[in-house]
């Protein structure tokens, strides 16, 4: 069975561990590969090449960072197909959805390249007679990034195009289950001109990742996946004194006024619920429906999803793809035979299972209460549920309630109706008849509420806030003229 590698010091390393974990080919169900789980004195190793790495990298000047990371978003440019092959064969999304995930992924790249420009620091000349303070951007030194299975190439990059050029060193600890893309980046990265130890890559699962908060020489945790593992490495790295951003899980409501044009509502609708197999921290997972926009709305997503072509990746034609492993397949199908008798089950995604790979067709569910884990749960599958509510209040209090705070989206033609619902939105990002309003790579991203534990979002100007500490100088030229003993507390003159 082939062994996916670490990547340290600037160099595949076959991992020593005994213990296996396997990489499935989520399309026909097969073993493709598998990888050793990081050891901590594995782990040990990588952060000492980064904490090696970090002094001649730190002094490397800003405009030769940027132009490594210029060269990278070459690279990656050049490799997208490869890329999207490399991580659609192990996650089991389609190309073209895979092609997407490279290019927001690239966006992060480019943004990276003018953060010579945003780690300018600020200047005050004569705060007090003769003296001068300025503010500075520092790097943190070795940081550390733990990604999901959903985004094998995008998560990653959202994190160490910005730590890199800002001056730090990276350990990536990629998903188990789709670990193979981040060595391809690893080998961008190293082609771009980046020096050895600056990324590194450790596979495997908790093991590694408790090394790492365990780590003194790491200095800060980004984390993506879902909410209870967002929590506990949120309050374990924070506990051990570093700096954290742990973004979680979601449950996105996409509310339909009854005056939404209903065909671009129901196409945004199965657009963004089925796209991936709904594994997208930005799917949306709940459709509310507001008044008498309800019938016409369900019939016309119904009538769209009935057409979706599942199928592999391998199949052109395929709009959607399996779910990630066997195990979550079924949770998820788990959560269909609960709805035989809580909701209304409008298209029944069981039938399309199929006896190879990890496939289930989509489903819509209508009329879900409120009160039943398919509400409640993040599902994380090809399953959309209808909510009906008589007004906008209603729709905005189910939103507001709900514990997750990512993403949510209005449809309506009432410019008045969408601002306030902007307005009053407790949640991180808003569409207004957009449905994943994932922001530019130029904004950051980012939840409220159990969507995000900790207070810097993540990649664009946050990211940048999030890999630097600021220094601030206070400096005077002595004069010996003017120059005399006071005990008093400094006070500007
Ligand atoms: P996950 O939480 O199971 O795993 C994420 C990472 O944490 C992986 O690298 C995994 O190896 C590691 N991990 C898992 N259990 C751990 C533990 N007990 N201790 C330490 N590390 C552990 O998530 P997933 O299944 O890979 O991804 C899906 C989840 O990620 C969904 O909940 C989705 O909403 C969320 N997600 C959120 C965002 C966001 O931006 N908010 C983006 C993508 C995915």
């Amino acid at each position: 069975m082939r062994l996916i590698p670490h990547w340290i010091a600037g160099a595949a390393v076959p991992g020593a561990a005994t213990r296996r974990l396997p990489v499935w080919d989520p399309a026909t169900g097969e073993q493709q590969a598998e990888l050793a789980p990081a050891t901590a004195a594995e782990v040990r190793t990588a952060v000492r090449a980064a904490a090696d790495a970090y002094p001649g990298w730190r002094a490397t000047g800003l405009s030769r960072r940027a132009e490594v990371m210029f060269r990278f978003r070459e690279l990656v440019d050049a490799n997208r197909k490869e890329i999207a092959a490399a991580l659609s064969a192990e996650h089991g999304k389609t190309i073209p959805d895979a092609l997407g995930e490279v290019a927001r992924g690239l966006e992060n790249a480019e943004f990276a390249t003018g953060a010579p420009y945003l780690l300018r620091g600020g200047y005050s000349e004569q705060a007090s007679s003769g003296v001068d303070v300025y503010s500075i951007r520092q790097p943190l030194g070795v940081v550390a990034g733990i990604t999901p299975f959903n985004f094998p190439a995008m998560v990653p990059m959202w994190m160490f195009c910005n730590a890199l050029v800002c001056g730090n060193t990276f350990v990536l600890k990629p998903s188990e289950k789709d670990p193979s893309v981040s060595l391809l980046l690893a080998d961008l990265l190293r082609r771009a001109g980046l020096p050895d130890g600056v990324f590194n890559v450790v596979q495997g699962d908790k093991e590694a990742v408790d090394a790492l908060i365990a780590d003194p020489d790491v200095q800060a945790l980004s984390f993506v996946g879902s909410t209870p593992v967002a929590r506990a490495i949120y309050e374990a790295g924070t506990r051990a004194g570093k700096r954290v951003q742990a973004l979680g899980g979601a449950k996105n409501h996409m509310v339909v006024l009854p005056d939404a044009d209903v065909a671009s509502a129901a196409d945004a609708a199965v657009s963004a619920g089925y796209g991936s197999a709904g594994e997208r921290c930005m799917a949306v997972s709940v459709v509310v429906a507001v008044g008498a926009v309800a019938d016409p709305l369900v019939e016309a997503i119904a009538e769209r999803v009935h057409k979706i072509r599942v199928g592999a990746a391998s199949d052109p034609d395929a709009e959607m793809g399996p779910l990630i492993s066997r195990e979550h397949r079924d949770r998820v199908a788990g959560y269909l035979d609960a709805a035989d008798t809580t909701a209304r089950v409008v298209v029944d995604g069981r039938a399309a299972t199929g006896d190879t790979g990890f496939f289930l067709g989509p489903s819509l569910l209508d009329r879900v209460p409120v009160d039943s884990p398919l509400y409640t749960d993040e599902i994380f599958g090809p399953v959309l549920s209808v909510v009906r509510v008589d007004t906008y209040e209603e729709a905005l209090k189910l939103v507001n309630d709900n514990p997750y705070g990512n993403g949510t989206a209005i449809f309506t033609r009432d410019g008045g109706a969408a601002r306030r619902f902007q307005y009053d939105a407790v949640c991180g990002m808003v569409g207004v008849n957009v449905p994943i309003p994932v922001p530019v790579a130029y904004y950051s991203f980012g939840g409220w509420k159990a969507s995000l534990f900790g207070d810097l979002h993540m990649y664009g100007p946050d990211g940048i806030q999030f890999y630097t500490r600021t220094k601030v100088v206070t400096s005077r030229w002595p004069d010996p003229a003017t120059s005399e003993v006071d005990l008093g507390f400094p006070k500007v003159r």
